[in-house]
Formats: C-alpha cells, structure tokens, sequence
C-alpha cells in the first residue's frame, strides 16, 4: 500500500474536517455466496482460478473478513446534482478495502453494498442483487468494448435481505442484498475536490491534488500552479475521450452527476444506466429525469463539459487565475467537435478528409430518427454495404433487420434513406479500402453485442430465482463484443416486444 491521503480526524463523524476519508469496517453478512468473478481481471491481480473459489476469497469480498494490515475506508466528497450544489454526499454505500500492485499496475478494490458508512445519509448502505448483476455485467463488457471503465472483480449474494422501494408497484419489498467488488486505480471523483473548494479548505485540496498527481498522473513534473493546470487539461482530456466512447457504443450512463465523475476518466458508478435500442438523442433510462432529460444520449458531452467546469472552479483556489482553465475548456468544444466527427466517420467507415462527411453524418442521424432503428443493429449491419453496388440497389434491405416497424418505412422515408445511401456509397467510392477492409476495421468499432436492457432483466429473474447461469453466459458473451460468436446470434437482436420501456433502476 502506498501513502494515504490524507490524515482522517473524525472529530466530527459525518463532517470530516480537514480529511478525505473516514476509517469503517464492512458489515459482516449472513450467509454469503459466490455468484460470479471475473477471470479476466482476476488474472490481472494475479489471482488464480483457485483463489476465486476459496472460502478466503467470499469472505474477504462479501465484507466478512479483513485481510491482514489492511485498513478500509470511505471517501468524503460532494457533488453537484441534476445541476445542483448538493453538498456532502460520500461513499454512502462502498468501502475501500486496500490497494495493491502487481504487474507494476496499482488498484484499489472496494466493496459497493457492505453497510453503512459516516456517508450512509438516511440510507443503509447496502445493495441489491438486481442492481450489483447490472453494475458488475456492465462494467466488465464496458472493459471489453474498450471504454475506460471502473472494473468488477466479484459478485456476491449476502444472504441478508434488503427493503427497497419496487419502482413498478410504488410498494417497499424484501429483495436479496449483494455485494460487488469494483476494481480501478483510484475512485477519486470530481466532487472530492468540489467538497473541499467548498469548505475554503485549501491546504487539505492541495494534499489531495498534489497526491492524485503524484500517484495517477507522475508524467506531470512541472511546477507549482503550471502542474495543477497541466493536471485539468489531461482530466479534461481524459473526460472527453470517454464520452466520445459512450456515444459511439451507445451507453447512456443516467446519472451524471459531478459525484459520478471519476478523475481519471473511467464510467464509475452503474446505476440506471441503459443501452440505447432504438437510435434517439433524447433518450435516457433514468425515470427520474424523464423532464429535463438532463442526462439523455445526446448530451452526455455537454454535460460533461458542464461538469469540468465545476472540477475548473474547485481547483482555482490552487491556480488564482481564469484565463488558463478557460482555455482548456474552449478547447474541449473544438475538440469534441473533431473528435465526434472521426468516431462517426469510423462507424461508417471513412477514414479521408472530406468536406461533405459532417453533413453526410448529420442526415444520417436525423434518418436514424425517422422509424425506430436499432443502433448496435444499424450501424453492424451498415459494414456489409457492397460499394460497388449500381445506384438502384435495395441498400435498405442491408440494414432491414435495425428496424423495429419496417411498416412504418413509407415510400417517402424509403426515399430519403435511399438518397443517404447514394450519397454514401458515392463517398465509399473515394476511400482505398476494399469492402472487406472496411468491413473489419468498421466491425472493431461497432459492437455486435451489447449489455441490452432486456438480456441484463433475464439475468437478474433468473438469479433472483438462485440460478446464476445467465449471468455467465452473458459475462462470456460480453468478452468479445465486436467478434462473431455463431453460437450467441439470439443476443444480436432487436429488443423484445414484452421489454419495450422497461430498464432496471440504481437502488
Ligand atoms: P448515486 O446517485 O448512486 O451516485 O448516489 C448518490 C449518493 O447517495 C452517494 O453518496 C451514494 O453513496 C449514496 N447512496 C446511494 N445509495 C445508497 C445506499 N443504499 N446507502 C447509502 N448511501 C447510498
Ligand atoms: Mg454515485
Ligand atoms: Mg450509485
């Protein structure tokens, strides 16, 4: 382990003062179980497939048992809210159990659902199983589609049973509780530093940015207030390059909050996020903004944008000026821009400069807005265009499968489609790749299978029921997204009818 912090003084138990975290022990569980680890990060920790299946390993991570020397902790930090200065909020519901390296990597592990912390609020710190199979399914295939993610270690049931409000009758109900591990180099978030330009506590910010520097970003050697600067423009970056990923996959996280913003630019904190299905800018999965729509596909940027500037005004008690963070964000819209453009281009799979490319990639998504069209499907099928095909080809029936009502496809949307799809395939025409080349480097950026909302409710049914085999047969499945696996071809398919308008929630 390396040095913490910053030194925690409980003189005040739910305000901390002058300190990042709180010393707290997990809540010890009834009868825990093993519902599923991942192999692959656990052989990135050097933990063996013997290990995984040890009484050991469910003890220490179901928050039974401590390791040796070690000692759990849960952060303080803020946020802002739906737009909102919320104040303290904290790790309400997940303990830091210990950091290790291996491999000259370093992690820190914490258990999400092990009890109350000085940061519970009025909740209990726990979790559910329908939430933690959703967090932990979630962020490893976040991993294999390679967006940068917090990772899951483990997924275990407590055997204790937790009250939640069931979101669909309104009524409290006994759920089975779970515990996930997640895994990542740091869960230090944007508001860790909000908490603390909030409390004009400004020796504890340096201590936490001078430390974050040191352990997450050593590159940054300059001096005094140009590192702090240099430290916003790599977060700055970072952010960006991991909404860029969110939208090309089609992840709408839900809940952007400023608290739900990791430093280093990983998607941390799963809750009722959502895949898109049907390609549509205003869509989000949180039932809870469903006014504002706040956090809807087509703002994840901006809101991240809005974001770093909140992370801006909390570190220019460190910098005293305005005119260097402004600039780093300015350019975060010019970047974007660019940014967005060569991720669609390599959805569609352009790769020359061209003048007509942005306009060609606007219609394209205003069309993809016409009927219901399904994103993964679209956009995989769209590699098997053949651009040597003769102006009158049925393009259509390429992507036919994307969409949800080929009824609704009248012969005025048929034509505004068909004109896409000459302009398209004229543009096709000046690229060098063969149809084969483009067809593999287009299928590395557009997933064949993602974590749909439905596949992830069979998961959860069947668990809650005690049987754990779809949560494997989807964490497989979710190792190789963008391969062919002839075998899972029932998993690259519309939604179902009966799974219209339903996700899962956080709590
Ligand atoms: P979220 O919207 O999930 O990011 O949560 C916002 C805040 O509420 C964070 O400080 C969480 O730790 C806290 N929180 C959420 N659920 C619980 C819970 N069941 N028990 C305690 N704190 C919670
Ligand atoms: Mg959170
Ligand atoms: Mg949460």
């Amino acid at each position: 382990t390396k040095e913490l912090p910053a030194d925690p003084i409980l003189e005040n138990f739910r305000r901390p003062v002058h300190a990042c975290f709180s010393y707290v022990s997990p809540k010890k569980t009834a009868y825990p179980v093993l519902v599923h680890a991942s192999r692959v990060l656990a052989k990135e920790l050097g933990i063996t497939e013997e290990d995984l299946q040890s009484e050991p390993f469910l003890q220490v991570f179901s928050g039974n048992e401590l390791v040796p020397n070690t000692t759990p902790y849960a952060m303080c930090y803020g946020g802002h809210q739906f737009g909102n200065w919320a104040g303290q909020l904290g790790d309400g519901r997940a303990i830091n159990l210990f950091e290790m390296e291996h491999q000259n990597k370093h992690w820190a592990l914490q258990l999400k659902g092990a009890g109350e912390t000085p940061y519970s609020r009025n909740a209990d710190g726990l979790a559910v199983l329908r939430s933690s199979i959703r967090e932990y399914l979630c962020s490893e295939a976040m991993f294999h589609l390679n967006v940068p993610t917090t990772r899951a270690l483990s997924l275990c049931e407590t055997g204790d049973k937790v009250l939640r409000d069931i979101l669909y009758t309104g009524h409290p109900e006994y759920e089975n509780g779970a515990v996930v591990c997640r895994v990542a180099p740091s869960f230090i978030r944007f508001g860790n530093f909000e908490i603390l330009m909030a409390r004009d506590d400004n020796a504890t910010l340096k201590k936490l940015t001078d430390y974050t520097i040191k352990h997450f970003f050593p590159h940054i050697t300059s001096g005094s207030k140009e590192r702090y600067i240099q430290f916003f423009q790599e977060v700055t970056d970072r952010t960006l390059e991991m909404l860029i990923h969110w939208q090309r996959v089609g992840f709408v996280h839900g809940v952007m909050n400023t608290d739900n913003m990791s430093i280093l630019g990983l998607t941390i904190d799963y809750g009722p996020y959502g895949w898109l299905e049907g390609y549509d800018e205003g869509w989000t999965p949180n039932t809870t903004d469903n006014r504002d729509k706040r956090y809807r596909y087509g703002n994840q940027i901006h809101i991240g944008l809005w974001n770093l500037y909140r992370l801006a005004s909390s570190l220019m008690p460190l910098i005293g000026e305005v005119a260097p963070l402004e600039a780093i964000l300015d350019g975060y819209r010019d970047a974007y821009e660019q940014q967005y453009l060569k991720m669609m281009k390599s959805k569609i799979g352009l790769y020359a400069e061209d003048t007509g490319d942005i306009v060609l990639i606007r219609t394209l998504e205003e069309n993809l807005h016409l009927t219901e069209t399904d994103m993964t499907i679209f956009f995989r099928n769209l590699s098997n265009i053949d651009k040597q095909t003769p102006d009158n080809a049925n393009f259509l029936s390429t992507v036919m499968d994307a969409f949800y009502l080929p009824e609704e496809l009248t012969d005025s949307v048929r034509e505004t489609w068909n004109n896409w799809f000459v302009a398209y395939v004229a543009r096709l025409l000046r690229e060098d790749l063969t149809n084969l080349e483009r067809r593999k480097r287009m299928n590395k950026v557009n997933p064949k299978y993602v974590l749909r909302n439905y596949m992830a409710q069979l998961a959860i049914e069947a668990a809650e029921k005690g049987d754990y085999s779809l949560v494997e047969e989807l964490y497989q499945l979710l190792l190789d997204p963008y391969g062919e696996q002839n075998e899972a071809e029932k998993w690259f398919a519309k939604r179902p009818d009966w799974a219209r308008n339903k996700i899962g929630c956080s709590m």
